[in-house]
């Protein structure tokens, strides 16, 4: 006889499970079901089973419906799910529930999409590439596909480029390829294998290390500068785990933007081993079949950013995590958990080795590294012998005449590159045309009603608009102020940038890449296709443009106006500039040809400068870790935010002091800052405050937050505001 008590987890913003009735159905933990909740119902996951209920029994509700060809959630994923929970004070409910595709989030049962392949037919085969327009990159790329193999499915055509599918249904549709259903496995692109390039001597020992000890947890930390081959030595190790029967192998990047990259690199490699992707800009019904994929444990190499650390994954051999600095591994709302700290909690509890690389290092694992809790492999060489290092000069704009935000030293630079018929990089971490719309008479500066912060001026649209809220407006005629006609758009973003470029050079080609021209989904892949092209000379853009991108007739790039980051109160921000720059000076110089870094600052003696010109990590992260040793910042000390919100300041303040006495109460081992109102002060018509924690002893922490929390819920004075607990938090 079954038990007849099920607990179940649900998505309400409650830590607890819900008892229901099983009805004498046999179930599974892991289990997704549908049960009724209030007046509708919802999807839960079987959690428990028990002959008694806190409740009377009499009052149990049965669940509705079991999704009983679903394979359950394995308990290894549940108990992930789980200390993430408890770790980032979050319900279990909801953080398991949103771990899961949307899909299985809908009371629909989950049916993955009938999947399609596509072939040439006997007329496609008669055709030649040269029929297509040469402009028609992707189009040339999937007939070639087309060509080479004997069947391309739909996850194969989505390795070649996001828009390959639609170009596949185009040529059915002329009469060139035929398409089939298929079963629904993978079978990838039967590429013939990419030929592998003799290691050299730091990536040999890298791998030999690793492999040697790749049957236990094991923390690497591979810090390699850009271009040193750290994706090679990934691969290698992938190949080294593949082995052994059905091992899986996590992969996690920081953006979507860098998947479709090291996807097809992959896919090449490993041409017959079926690979899968995790990310937001997945379709739903292809999140859940790669989902699944994974699940079933058919995908052995999966590919995702931060959320797929949660997949089930019941063969898992190996974790890797590229960029392993990038702040992108953090989320920022719901559960705020951490990627990469996550990663190691399931590497240890499965006894695996997980692969942390990156050319800067979060201070927090170059701290772990020098530590010796994690094992530091360096690659200090770029793995393309021919490929040097670039020279990176910084220019004084206080001692140039500046043209339009530009030093003459950048511009005749970007003149050369131009006869050369070299490409060029302009980076700039400001989209829009001009930061503020200053008033020359009175000093008023366009303010946004619902942030403490600015708007921001976009020429084109003529609008004001608020980069924190979204809020637009029209470019006001006449100072709101003082009623001066003269309002002036005062300093650089990448469209005015743009507009500069294209007065001063009228025969270069340029594309912008920031936010605004990249929100089509395809807007990049295309960009990065017709710089490969040489269809493009100057790239102007955001950090989007600094990570992974490997352009190999790029010789200069300039950075203008990074200087706000070097005077930040933000701590991390210098950190994370260096990190930025590091990167997107790899991006120079990464063939054959040497490439050049312009820097224009008012403060070319920086230390970080210094230490960006030597590219000189290492002295610079344990400078910087000195620096936070002895005021006592993370990794020294462990923090965690209580943050709060509401339309009424009174609120938040009432609410925080009444938190603030309660978490003073329970520990001495744990400091806890008076409330504080952080940087942006109003966000989205919100008004903040936080309270900051801060201890070296990280259990009393855990205990201080796990006491206020169930404290704090439930009570009224909590219902009036909107808070959160952030733990680890990397923004304040
Ligand atoms: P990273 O990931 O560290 O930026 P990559 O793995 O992308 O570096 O390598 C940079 C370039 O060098 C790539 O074009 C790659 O194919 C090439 N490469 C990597 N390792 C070697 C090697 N041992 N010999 C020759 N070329 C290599
Ligand atoms: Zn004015
Ligand atoms: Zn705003």
């Amino acid at each position: 006889m079954p038990k007849p008590v099920l607990k179940i987890a649900l998505d309400v913003p409650l830590d607890r499970l819900f008892d229901y009735l099983s009805g004498g159905q046999s179930v599974e933990i892991g289990q997704r079901v549908l049960v009724p909740f209030g007046r509708s119902s919802q999807i839960g996951i079987i959690m428990g089973k028990a002959d008694t209920s806190d409740f009377p029994i009499e009052k149990l509700k049965p669940i509705a419906q079991i999704f009983a060809d679903e394979a359950p959630i394995d308990i290894e994923t549940l108990n992930l799910i789980k200390f993430s929970a408890d770790y980032y004070q979050y319900p279990f409910g909801q953080a398991l529930l949103s771990a899961l595709p949307a899909r299985l989030r809908q009371i629909a049962p989950a049916v993955s999409r009938k999947q399609y392949a596509y072939q040439l037919t006997d007329f496609g085969r008669a055709q030649t590439i040269e029929q297509i327009p040469k402009r028609q990159l992707v189009t040339r790329r999937v007939f070639e596909a087309l060509q080479a193999a004997e069947l391309i499915t739909e996850a194969a055509l989505d390795a070649i480029s996001s828009s390959a599918r639609k170009v596949a249904k185009h040529l059915v549709a002329q009469g060139w390829a035929s398409s089939q259903q298929v079963q629904a496995t993978i079978k990838t692109l039967e590429t013939s294998a990419a030929i592998e390039p003799q290691l050299n001597e730091e990536q040999a020992l890298a791998v030999q290390r690793i492999t040697q000890e790749a049957q236990i947890f094991k923390p690497w930390l591979i810090h390699g500068i850009t271009g040193s081959g750290k994706t090679e030595v990934y691969m290698r190790l992938m190949q080294h785990i593949l082995q052994q029967e059905n091992a899986q192998i996590l992969v996690l990047v920081p953006e979507i933007n860098l998947t479709p990259q090291l996807e097809s690199r992959f896919r090449s490699r490993f041409a017959n081993i079926s690979l899968v992707s995790l990310h937001s800009n997945l379709s739903e019904s292809e999140r859940l079949h790669h989902w699944q994929l994974a699940q079933s444990g058919s995908a052995k190499i999966i590919i995702g950013t931060r959320l797929s650390i949660f997949t089930p994954l019941p063969n898992l051999k190996l974790i890797i995590i590229d960029e392993e600095h990038d702040g992108s591994y953090k989320q920022q709302d719901s559960m705020r958990y951490h990627a990469r700290d996550i990663a190691l909690v399931r590497a240890k509890r499965l006894n695996i080795p997980v692969v942390l690389g990156s050319a800067t290092p979060a201070l927090e694992s170059w701290h772990n590294a020098t530590a010796n809790k994690y094992n530091l492999l360096s690659l200090n060489q770029r793995a393309v012998t021919a490929a040097q290092l670039p020279n990176i000069e910084c220019i004084d704009t206080t001692k140039v005449n500046l043209q339009q935000g530009l030093t003459p030293q950048l511009i005749a630079a970007l003149k050369l590159r131009l006869a050369r018929k070299e490409q060029s990089l302009l980076f700039i971490n400001r989209r829009g045309y001009s930061p503020v719309l200053l008033c020359t008479a009175c000093h008023w500066i366009a303010p946004c009603m619902r942030c403490s912060s600015r708007l921001v001026v976009h020429l084109g649209q003529r609008k004001l608009r608020c980069h924190h809220c979204g809020h637009e407006q029209k470019i006001p005629q006449q100072c709101p102020s003082c009623g001066d006609a003269d309002l002036h758009p005062t300093g650089h973003g990448t469209q005015r940038l743009e507009q500069t470029l294209a007065q001063l050079l009228p025969n270069a080609r340029i594309a912008r890449v920031d936010r605004d021209s990249i929100s089509r989904k395809n807007a990049l892949v295309e960009i990065l296709d017709k710089v490969h092209n040489q269809e493009i000379d100057i790239l102007v853009g955001t950090q989007m443009l600094a990570k992974g991108h490997d352009f190999p007739n790029l010789t200069l790039v300039g950075v203008i106006d990074t200087d706000s980051a070097l005077h930040s109160p933000d701590f991390r921000a210098s950190e994370r500039l260096f990190a930025q720059l590091m990167q997107v000076a790899g991006r120079a110089g990464r063939a054959d040809k040497a490439g050049q870094v312009i820097i224009q600052t008012q403060f070319p003696e920086h230390v970080l400068f210094n230490a960006l010109r030597s590219q000189d990590y290492v002295s610079y992260a344990n400078a910087m870790l000195q620096e936070r040793e002895q005021v006592q910042f993370p990794p020294y000390v462990f923090m965690a935010l209580l943050r709060a919100e509401a339309n009424d300041f009174a609120l938040v303040q009432q609410f925080l002091n009444h938190a603030f006495k309660l978490a003073r109460g329970f520990n001495a081992d744990v400091t806890v800052y008076d409330p504080i109102r952080p940087q942006m002060e109003r966000l989205k018509g919100m008004e903040r405050g936080h309270i900051l924690m801060q201890t070296a002893n990280r259990t009393a922490l855990q205990k201080l937050l796990r006491n206020l929390v169930a404290e704090l819920r439930g009570q009224t004075i909590a219902a009036k505001v909107r808070w959160t607990v952030d733990v680890d938090p990397l923004e304040f």
